[in-house]
């Protein structure tokens, strides 16, 4: 589906975005192309695409071999160099972070160890991090800001903050107010599915899809539903906390107090466990290979049951909520997932059987194990980039810096997305 521009008063932040939307999506289109598509009118789209190029979002091309004759027609691409932001990921004893430009591409990125009990250490290694990634050579001049994907349930729930796939024994999230007053730079953040999701769904394999589902594969398990490019959020911001649904009936105690939750089955917590380590994330390369060369029982009989549990889920997951396709992403190994969607074939029967192939209803990120990082640094540019109504019902301002010329809300304070 593509967004239509409109006519109504204050569209113009709207049918910026709207214009912006679909040179994104189409990587290199003409102005008669985007005309066609946005449905505006020839010089509204002119005006569009001039106003985009003077901030910089856009920039345009000759399009070289054309067979028309006269002047080659001009395309528009997005300006990679258009700004930047740096997206920090937050896992149970890590701290990932990269510097990402406009088209999605990571330009440095940093990870390190960290006790993420402790809230101050936790702090103190963001703002390292940040640091560095702003020395870098390639750092841009303009930073959108800095994007914060961590573990969900972030309010405070029967189930948050507890277990170790969580960020244990954090009570609120004033460590980022910390962070934006230490690097004066807005910060958002996001429950790392939702940051997956929406990462997913601006540069990678959900670029062309309205409405889909992400399983996001780390340490623990969670999930996120995108409906027309907005993330589900449910009553208080905890929709879809997959990780949690009780599958088997008497299973293995969970930590957040019930038993035979999914993700004691599917996530990297639960491998741990059942190879008798620590901490899988630094053996990435040794499960590739143990993988490759079956060597290992007990790995082989883990995959093995996490497959019948994917198996469960990706019916509940369809049943309940008939996305188009299912996304795999997370810090997950790819080729461990890979392994686990191939043992979880032949898929059960649900309302995708028999409508959508059996390789349409399992897509695995192209972005594997940059997944969250990727999608914590859209969470500073999602809002500019994704064409939402909500855009229509602001006000339009006289000055034309970026945030007016897009509608971007203003987001002086910690924003959550
Ligand atoms: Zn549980």
């Amino acid at each position: 589906m593509v967004n239509r521009g409109t006519t109504q008063q204050s569209s113009a932040p709207y049918n910026r975005r709207i214009v912006l939307d679909v040179i994104r999506r189409h990587g290199t289109i003409s102005r008669k192309e985007i005309v066609e598509k946005v449905s505006l009118s020839p010089q509204t789209v002119a005006n569009i695409t001039n106003d985009l190029e003077s901030i910089g979002l856009i920039v345009a091309r000759r399009i070289t071999g054309a067979k028309s004759p006269g002047q080659p027609p001009i395309a528009f691409v997005l300006n990679p160099d258009g700004g930047s932001s740096i997206g920090i990921s937050l896992e149970p004893g890590r701290a990932s972070a990269a510097l990402v430009n406009l088209v999605g591409d990571i330009q440095a990125r940093k990870e390190v160890m960290v006790d993420t009990h402790d809230r101050r250490q936790v702090l103190a290694c963001m703002l390292e991090l940040v640091k560095d990634l702003l020395r870098r050579p390639t750092a841009p001049g303009r930073l959108w800001g800095v994007g914060v994907a961590l573990p969900g349930p972030l309010v405070k729930t029967d189930i948050s903050f507890v277990g170790p796939t969580a960020l244990e024994g954090w009570t609120d999230l004033s460590v980022l107010d910390d962070l934006r007053d230490a690097t004066r730079l807005q910060v958002f953040y996001s429950v790392d599915s939702v940051a997956g999701a929406l990462g997913e769904s601006l540069f990678g394999v959900a670029k062309t899809l309205d409405t889909f589902f992400y399983m996001h594969f780390g340490v623990g398990l969670g999930g996120t539903l995108v409906v027309n490019r907005s993330a589900y959020r449910g009553t208080n911001g905890n929709a879809t906390e997959i990780g949690h649904i009780p599958v088997v009936p008497g299973g293995i105690a969970c930590y957040c107090g019930n038993a035979g939750c999914l993700e004691r089955y599917l996530s990297l917590h639960s491998l741990a466990e059942a190879l008798g380590v620590e901490d899988v994330r630094d053996r990435g390369a040794d499960i590739t290979l143990q993988l490759t060369q079956n060597s290992n029982e007990a790995l082989q009989s883990w995959c093995r049951q996490a497959a019948d549990r994917l198996r469960d889920a990706v019916c509940i997951i369809e049943n309940m909520l008939d996305p188009r396709t299912i996304v795999i992403g997370g810090s997950a190994p790819k080729a461990l997932v890979e392994r686990l969607v191939a043992l979880a074939h032949p898929l059960l029967r649900s309302v995708r059987g028999g409508v959508a192939l059996p390789e349409e209803r399992i897509l695995l990120s192209e972005r594997q194990e940059d997944s969250s990082i990727l999608g914590a640094a859209v969470l500073p540019i999602y809002d500019m980039l994704s064409p939402r109504v909500e855009v229509l019902q602001q006000e339009r301002r006289a000055e034309s810096d970026v945030a007016d010329l897009m509608g971007q809300r203003s987001a002086s304070r910690v924003g959550r997305l």
